[in-house]
């Protein structure tokens, strides 16, 4: 099964794609992620992509296409896919319909995560990960439960996106709005949108999307 998260910065796609993987043995495919293993590597797209994404903005088309057909490629045909912030724009969307076609895949959900605005800010400026494994945090809405110290591999080392400012996030939903949001409707015509209510608690959100995919 190959599902799309979608939603704003900070919506919790994230979070959620990390517990399916966990409850599903899905596989997460993160542009985002992809985007900043490259920067710190300092690959050519790395190099492309560090300023636009200390800006808000979004990278070419072309570079995250080609980063999720390569990821797919190598993929068994058994595992199913999160696409975890791809597509943001129509090209992308379009995109990756041709790129599941040649891997014999099709999309069976896309799950739009509701949120309100005015708590975006506060979740992405409050965001933290280990900087180990990766697990997500925030300060106050879901802090390690032992303090300092990471759930998952117990590494007592943590980091910041430097993204993840007032001002980029403001730039990034912005783009949200005018690039993302716009591809919804092609998707509903094909009747496979479903949304859910972004703003409960990340179980009720976690129960909510396995609900969708058992529909
Ligand atoms: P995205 O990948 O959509 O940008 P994340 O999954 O990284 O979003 O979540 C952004 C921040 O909000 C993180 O710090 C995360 O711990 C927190 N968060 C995620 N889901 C929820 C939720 N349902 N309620 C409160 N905080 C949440
Ligand atoms: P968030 O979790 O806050 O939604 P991401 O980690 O998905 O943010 O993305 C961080 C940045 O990486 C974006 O602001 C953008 O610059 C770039 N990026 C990630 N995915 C894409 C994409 N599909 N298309 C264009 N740019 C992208
Ligand atoms: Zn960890």
């Amino acid at each position: 099964m190959n599902i799309i998260l979608l939603g704003p910065p900070g919506a919790g796609k994230g979070t959620q794609s990390a517990g399916l993987v966990e409850r599903h043995g899905m596989r997460q495919l993160s542009t985002g992620d992809m985007l900043r293993a490259a920067v710190k590597a300092g690959t050519p797209v790395g190099l492309k992509a560090k300023e636009v994404m200390e800006r808000g903005e979004l990278v070419s088309d072309e570079i995250v296409s080609d980063l999720i057909d390569a990821e797919l490629a190598a993929m068994g045909p058994e595992t199913g896919a999160i696409f975890d912030g791809y597509p943001r724009t129509a090209p992308q969307a379009d995109a990756l319909d041709a790129i599941l076609a040649r891997n014999g895949r099709s999309l069976a959900h896309v799950i739009e995560l509701e949120v309100d605005e005015d708590a975006l800010v506060e979740r992405i400026t409050g965001r933290f990960s280990c900087a180990k494994c990766g697990a997500l945090y925030h300060d106050t809405a879901n802090p390690p439960s032992n303090p300092g110290v990471c759930d998952s591999c117990g590494s007592t080392e943590f980091k910041r996106r430097p993204d993840d400012n007032e001002e980029t996030v403001r730039m990034r939903m912005q783009e949200y709005r005018a690039k993302t949001a716009p591809i919804l409707p092609g998707y509903e015509a094909r009747g496979i949108v479903s949304r859910v209510d972004g703003m409960a608690a990340i179980d009720a959100v976690a129960d909510a999307i396995d609900a969708i995919l058992r529909s």
